[in-house]
C-alpha cells in the first residue's frame, strides 16, 4: 500500500507533470482510505487553480 509520504509526494508532482495510470490508481485508492491525505489532496487543489489564475511565469 501507498505511504502517505509517497502519496504527497506523487500529489504535488501532479501539478507539473500526468502521473501514469497506475500511479493515479494508487493515489485515488490511497485518497479513500485516508483522510490527513485528502485534506492535503483538496489543498494542492486549490493551490493550483490559484497558480493558474495568478501564473507566476511566462509561458
Ligand atoms: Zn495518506
Amino acid at each position: 500500500m501507498l505511504s502517505c509520504k509517497q502519496a504527497t509526494e506523487w500529489m504535488s508532482r501532479r501539478m507539473d507533470e500526468e502521473l501514469p495510470l497506475s500511479r493515479r490508481m494508487g493515489l485515488r485508492l490511497h485518497l479513500m482510505i485516508c483522510k490527513g491525505c485528502r485534506n492535503f489532496s483538496r489543498q494542492m487543489d486549490l493551490l493550483r487553480q490559484v497558480s493558474r489564475k495568478f501564473p507566476h511565469r511566462e509561458q
